[in-house]
Formats: structure tokens, sequence, C-alpha cells
């Protein structure tokens, strides 16, 4: 269905980004091969780091023509295999195109490639006392492009929402090799259709976005966090609804139960939690005024010792601060170091509906025989719910998996929610995808890429 590279057209594509920016060994390629979902495995023919929008435009052209796959990449910790080559062909890697071209202090915006890593954006705009919120646990090496192609979003979503809410302008090179431009430095725009929104989300499956307009806040001057343990799980997420209800704006809420605090503590040799908590909240308050932070984590510390918490542990020192996030960040690889392989789903429901979700994540974990590990961003009804496979025969897996899976998702969306609230469908969902939306949806999604991507070549098998 796809041409293959032959020796012609990589010479073309040597031709369009310069031959040292196009890597064809085979043991190069196996870097290119995944993403941080276990479960995946595919090799790409080629990989070209091109400089511009422009040679962009041309590789995309000449697969058009040649037809041979396309796949945009960033840093490649997606969790659903979205970054994937399924049908080989060129993977493009953003990595050369990672420059902050401007900040505005002025307009408080900054112009990015979509090749920066998060982490980097944040350090530069808070150097000028300005602030990006989206925060993905990745941050340190995902890429700002990756966030825009799957709606990153992190722990401080509980106050500052997603990365949707921060892009203001976006260049981008269709499948078809065209150029589009849509938005800038501004505040509002209804300029015909919302092409911006179109692409953020999109899984880099109807665009390669070449450049980014992102809006930034004032940096807040105060920030505390609270670790809290609690006797159980259900306290611990009751706890989250009541502090919601009561409009304290947490910056964030994250949830992290008993067992993946044991194994992060195995891991890393140290440990935060209380010994016999069977769950931990952490939340994060931050503000521009010293008295006002102060004045609502007190109140929010009273209602967790209201709601049944053993104590409240405030971390107030940066040093203390970055331990905890460290480790929570690190909870990921933490859960893979005892388990490489991993079944992580990023289920999203009404917050309220949390405590239901974990109750019947814990009963489909045990009618299946798996062994299951919460955590993640409660302030937000979005936990992760991880499957370890341990030491389970490949056959007994696949199936437990795919039974579990389908129940939780079930679940799920039976309590008002959806199957993905942050890491996208990618090849892990898009089985599951009928079971969250109607058929009429799912066609609707396809016209626009059949009418976008009439080739078929950019990020083929991916979403649906
Ligand atoms: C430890 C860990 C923690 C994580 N925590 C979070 C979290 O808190 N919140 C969250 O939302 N996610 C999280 N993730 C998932 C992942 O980091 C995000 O999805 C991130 O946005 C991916 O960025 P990336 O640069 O690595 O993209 P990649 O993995 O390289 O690509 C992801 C998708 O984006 C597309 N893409 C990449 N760049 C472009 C571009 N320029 N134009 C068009 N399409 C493009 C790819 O084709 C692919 O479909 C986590 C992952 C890990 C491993």
């Amino acid at each position: 269905m796809y041409q293959k590279l032959n020796s012609k057209l990589i010479n073309k594509l040597r031709e369009i980004v310069g031959a040292q920016h196009l890597l064809t060994g085979k043991e190069q390629m196996e870097d290119y091969s995944h993403d941080e979902n276990p479960n995946f495995f595919a090799r790409p023919e080629a990989v070209a780091k091109p400089a511009s929008a422009g040679e962009i435009s041309q590789l995309l052209l000449l697969a058009n023509r040649e037809r041979f796959p396309v796949v945009a990449r960033g840093s490649g910790t997606g969790v659903t295999g979205g970054a994937l080559p399924l049908f080989g062909g060129l993977v493009i890697s953003l990595e050369r195109m990672n420059r902050i071209l401007e900040i505005d202090e002025e307009n408080m915006m900054a112009v990015v490639e979509p090749g920066i890593i998060t982490g980097e954006l944040h350090k530069a705009v808070e150097a000028k006392g300005l602030y990006y919120p989206p925060d993905p646990a990745s941050l340190e090496d995902c890429t700002l492009g990756g966030n825009l192609a799957e709606d990153a979003g992190g722990p401080r979503a509980v106050k500052y929402g997603v990365t949707r809410d921060y892009i203001s302008g976006i260049k981008a090179v269709l499948p078809t090799g065209e150029i589009i431009e849509y938005g800038g430095k501004l505040a509002k725009n209804v300029t015909g259709y919302n092409l911006l929104h179109l692409l953020v989300g999109s899984e880099g499956t109807l665009g390669v976005i070449t450049e980014i307009t992102v809006r930034l806040l004032v940096k807040p001057q105060h920030r505390v966090d609270l670790l809290v343990p609690f006797p159980s799980y259900r306290s611990a997420v009751h706890c989250v609804a009541a502090i919601i209800r009561r409009h304290f704006r947490p910056t964030a809420i994250e949830f992290m139960d008993r067992k993946c605090l044991r194994i992060s503590r195995e891991v890393l040799g140290e440990g935060i939690s209380a010994a016999d908590a069977e769950a931990h909240l952490l939340i994060e308050m931050d503000g521009m005024e010293k008295d006002d932070v102060e004045r609502r984590y007190e109140a929010i510390g009273e209602v967790c010792l209201a709601e049944g918490a053993g104590d409240v542990m405030v971390a107030d020192s940066p040093t203390y601060q970055e331990k905890i996030w460290a480790t929570r960040r690190k909870l990921r690889d933490s859960l893979r170091a005892v388990s490489p392989i991993i079944s992580a789903q990023d289920v999203v429901v009404p917050r309220m509906e949390i405590a239901a979700l974990l109750d019947g994540a814990d009963k489909i974990g045990r009618k299946h025989g798996l062994e299951i590990v919460s955590f993640g961003h409660a302030g937000d009804g979005n936990v992760h719910v991880n499957f370890l496979k341990r030491n389970l025969d490949e056959k007994s897996w696949k199936k437990a998996l795919h039974q579990a899976t389908t129940d939780l998702f079930t679940l799920s969306i039976k309590l008002g929610g959806t199957i993905s609230g942050e890491h996208g469908i990618g090849i892990s969902k898009k089985d599951y995808l009928p079971l969250a939306l109607k058929p009429a949806a799912i066609e609707s999604m396809r016209r626009i890429k059949r009418a976008l991507d009439p080739a078929n070549i950019l990020n083929p098998g991916k979403i649906f």
C-alpha cells in the first residue's frame, strides 16, 4: 500500500534536509522505534531532522507524490504508541527545531519552535518573572510540539487548565505540504474555523506543528505543598471533593495509592510516605500574596484532618518540595523498574466519581488476576490506573489485560467519563474508541482526516 524508501527516495530526502540530518543506520532507527509504551515497537526506514517549516513542507510534498508514510516525533515520551511509524517510512524528528524565537514580555506571549523541551520553556520564561503553567510530569524530556499534539495536561491543570488553554498561535505543515498559520499574539480570535484547536490534540495526524505562540501569566510568588496521608483511599478521594467544593483554588491535587509509594520507596531507596497510610494526597497552592496562600493552605489542612487525614505535612522549602515532586514525577519509572511491562490507562471521570472509579478498578484487577497501582491527577478526575505484568506469562497477560481494560473503560464511561484525559488514543486505545464515541462522531473525525490527508500519509494507523 505504501512505497518503500528506496535509494532514489533516500537521496531526495538527503537533498532536502542535508546528508548529515538524515539517518538510515539500523541501530540509529532503534531510538525512533518506540515511545514510553513498552507494548509497541515499529522501525522507521529513515529519520529526517529538518530545520524549518519549508523543509518539512518539501518532505510532505515528496511523501504525497511517492506515497510513503511520515510520522512527526518530539521526544518520544508519549505512552500510547502515537509517535511510532507503524508502516515504516519516514520519521520527522523535530529535535533541531528547538529554539525560543521570542519572549514578548509586554504582550506576555512567547513564540517557540516545537522541539523546545517543555521544562526549558518554563525556566526561560520564569527567569523573566513570567509563567507557562502546563506541567506534564515528563516536562524534563517532552517537547512542546508533542504537548500540543496530545493536548497534554499536568498536575497544575486543576487551577490553570491544559496545554490547549495556553496556545494562541500556530504554524503547521498540512499532510499535503501546504504551510498554514492561524492566530498569533491574540487574546481572542474567531476568524473562520479554529484550525489551531483542530490541530491541538490531533496526535500528529492532521499536520506537523512547526511554530507555536503560547500565552504566559505572571509567575506566582509563593507556593506551598501539603503531603497528606489518609487511612483509606476512599477518605482521600472524598477529601478531594471536599476541597474542590469549598473553592480553595488549589493548584494541584495528586493522588498516590499505598502500592505505588511502596514501590517508589523500594526503587528510589527512600520514600516520602507515612508507613501506615493507604493513600496520600499531594496538594499544592500558589499565589501572589503569602498571607493568601497561607490562609488557604491552613483551611485545606483543616478540611483534610476533618476528612480523616492522619497528618498534614507542610512543604514550604524548595528542597522538600522538589523531593516530593521528583518522587511523584518518577512514579511511572519506578513502576517500570519492578515491572518493565505495564499498561497505564489515563481514564477521566467527573471529579465526584473518583471513589467509584477506584473501587471499581480494584474489583476489576482482582477479577482478572492483575496487579493494579493507581496514582494521578485526582483534582481533575484523571487517575492513572496501571496494570502491572510482573511475571505473568505473555498469553495470560494479554488475555487478562484486554478484558480488564475493556471493563475499566466501560466503567469510566458508565460513570460519565471517558477513556483518555491526556495521553490520547494512539495505537494503544484505538480498538476501544467505539466504546467512548458514537459512530457518527468517529465518522466525522475520519472525514476531517480524509479531507486534510487524502493520501493517508501522515501518522497512519493511529486513533481509528
Ligand atoms: C514519566 C512520564 C510522565 C508523563 N506525564 C504526563 C502528564 O503529566 N501529562 C500528560 O499529558 N502526559 C504525560 N506523559 C505523556 C507524554 O509525556 C506526553 O504525551 C507528551 O506531550 C509527549 O511529548 P513528546 O514530545 O514526547 O511527543 P512524542 O511522544 O514524540 O509524540 C507524541 C505524539 O505527538 C505527535 N507529535 C510530536 N511532535 C509533533 C509536532 N511537532 N507536530 C505534530 N505532531 C507531533 C507525534 O506524532 C505523536 O503522535 C508522561 C509520560 C511519561 C513517560
